[in-house]
């Protein structure tokens, strides 16, 4: 619940406005652990917990700075998050979904289908989870959040909304605007309504195709939001907020890795405010294809480059648990503990 709104119920309470402030900021993890003890323990023994997800299990990546954790929610439904940390910089990747609607083909998320919208107390919840890893293992502060989990954060707008809110709050977690991205497979009212949005929140398109009829092959959502539409969208987007936007390409060999598709990419972009992202594609259970060879992914790179477009590769994280891009689902294999 952001600040302004506790305040207003325990004022509608009864309550004197001065505990909205400490009860915040205890919620959010940043006053003193016993200083709501007993308003713990009184809930406890209703039956209400501090917080709405519960840790399955942790699996942490081999290359020793990613780790992706299984929460269980309140009604037995389980999502992964992911903590990714390079020295100095620690990042989580929140779901805003239990699996995803939007279908996309070489998605581990979108293969799974979907089950339901999460809550704004179960996205803050998600960062509070991975904060305190950070804070516990490194001593430090978790600074930046991605919307970059399971599920399409614009498909559940105002849950992800106000969950964003209280994350910025300078009374809670306090990450800057700036430092949250906000990713979205192309939902078209919903990148106007967050163009509209007074917070600087960076927004990051998923594109992979640069005509209807490759982009529809990839990704279903397409024949709803066609790209004159997208386009069109993400225009109006970097001229109301003065912003880039960020485009998300996922490199996939034989599909979307050519000469030609990247002089198509570069044609719709040109004139825009852009910065690419190539992900070659993470290998997924219900999906055939292959990440290009590397010398492909850097012709793609050189094209784009070359017409004055700002381009870098996604790093790989976290492949060897199914931490990385597009590989996050919670299917009955995913549910095997590796680290209890
Ligand atoms: N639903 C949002 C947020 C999820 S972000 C969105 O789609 O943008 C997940 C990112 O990983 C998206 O850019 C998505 O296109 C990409 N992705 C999905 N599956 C992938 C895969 N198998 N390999 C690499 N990237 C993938
Ligand atoms: Fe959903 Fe994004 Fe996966 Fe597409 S890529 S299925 S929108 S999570």
């Amino acid at each position: 619940m952001p600040y302004e709104e506790l305040s207003r119920l325990l004022v509608a309470g009864g309550v004197n406005r001065v505990h909205a402030l400490p009860l915040f900021r205890w919620l959010q993890g940043e006053a003193e652990r016993d200083f709501f003890g007993p308003v713990e323990r009184w809930l406890a023994a209703r039956g209400v917990p501090k917080t709405n997800v519960e840790r399955v299990t942790e699996t942490p990546s081999g290359d020793g700075w990613t780790s992706k954790f299984l929460l269980r929610l309140a009604d037995g439904a389980e999502v992964e998050t992911v903590l990714m940390g390079y020295p100095g910089r620690f990042t989580a990747c929140l779901s805003t979904q239990v699996g995803c609607a939007m279908g996309c083909v070489f998605c581990a998320t979108g293969q799974m289908g979907f089950s339901r919208h999460l809550t704004a107390g179960e996205i803050v919840a998600q960062a509070h989870h991975v904060a305190a890893e950070v804070k516990a293992r490194h001593g430090e502060k978790l600074r930046n959040v991605v919307m970059m989990g399971m599920g399409e954060p614009l498909h559940n707008y105002d849950p992800t909304m106000q969950a964003l809110e209280t994350l910025t709050d300078p009374r809670g977690l306090s990450i800057s605007p700036a430092r949250v991205t906000i990713s979205t497979v192309g939902h078209v009212p919903g990148i106007l309504k967050l163009a509209r949005n007074p917070k600087k929140y960076s927004l990051a398109v998923s594109l992979h195709g640069a005509t209807d009829e490759e982009r529809g092959k990839l990704i279903p959502m397409n024949r709803k939001w066609p790209l004159s539409e997208l386009m069109a969208a993400c225009r109006e987007y970097s001229e109301i907020k003065g912003q880039e936007v960020f485009i998300a390409w996922t490199l996939i060999s034989g599909v979307n890795d050519d000469e030609k598709q990247a002089r198509r990419l570069a044609a719709l972009l040109s004139g825009m405010s852009v910065h690419i992202n190539l992900i070659p594609l993470n290998p997924t259970e219900g999906y055939g294809e292959q990440a290009p060879e590397s010398q492909k992914v850097e012709a793609f790179r050189k094209i784009l480059r070359e017409s004055g477009l700002i381009v870098t590769v996604r790093q790989k994280r976290g492949i060897d648990v199914g931490a990385g891009c597009g590989q996050l689902a919670t299917t009955k294999r995913e549910r095997q503990p590796s680290v209890a």
